[in-house]
């Protein structure tokens, strides 16, 4: 690998790092780089790199190593990096910015997994008020491609009454309809 000018790297996306600070609330120059979020996140076995290290690529303006990683949409959002930090970096919101950051840009191609799951998971609560498993799971296999993905755990859950074939729908859509045309346009 040649030769990295980290002063260079910092001036060029300096931008970038203080929107992902504004945006995410956290001031990640407050990390002192012990990876006690590292330590203890669930989804470090399937990043390219532990939290710790995108804080720090992220705080020397790292920004394509950071968009472009697996980390940001192998992160679940569990927050358990937040509640061990040393010095109250919420890291899970840091990633979740990133996560924006990355589709503003257009590096989606490792998410599309994660794209299509949370597509399918607001399609049925814009719909039905509520979380709709039946129909999620129908409609992210369609969109994967994965048309049986899963489908042998559709009967047993219906019969243990954990998944309904059908969706309970809420009082009150038309006003869940107006948040999300107030949030996102009304979403897709
Ligand atoms: S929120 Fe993401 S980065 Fe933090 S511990 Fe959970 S999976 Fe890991
Ligand atoms: S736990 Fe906090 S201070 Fe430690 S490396 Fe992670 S973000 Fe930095």
């Amino acid at each position: 690998m040649g030769e990295v000018n980290l002063s260079q790297v910092l001036d060029q996306n300096r931008s970038f790092v203080d929107r992902v600070i504004a945006e995410s609330g956290q001031d990640i120059r407050q990390c002192y780089q012990c990876a006690k979020c590292s330590g203890g996140c669930p989804g470090s076995t399937a990043m390219d790199y532990p939290p710790n290290q995108i804080i720090r690529m992220l705080m020397l303006g790292m920004k394509d190593k950071v968009l472009k990683s697996q980390t940001i949409w192998a992160c679940m959002g569990c927050n358990t990096c937040t509640t061990r930090c040393i010095r109250n970096i919420e890291v899970a919101s840091v990633m979740d910015t990133l996560r924006q950051e990355a589709v503003k840009a257009g590096y989606t191609d490792k998410a599309a997994s994660v794209i299509s799951f949370n597509e399918s998971f607001l399609w049925t609560v814009r719909n039905f008020g509520r979380l709709f498993e039946a129909g999620m799971a129908m409609m992210n296999n369609t969109k994967t491609g994965n048309f049986m993905k899963d489908m042998q755990f559709g009967l047993p859950l219906m019969l243990k009454g954990k998944a309904s074939m059908f969706p309970h729908r809420i009082k009150g859509r038309r006003e869940l309809k107006n948040i999300f045309e107030k949030t996102c346009g009304g979403g897709k």
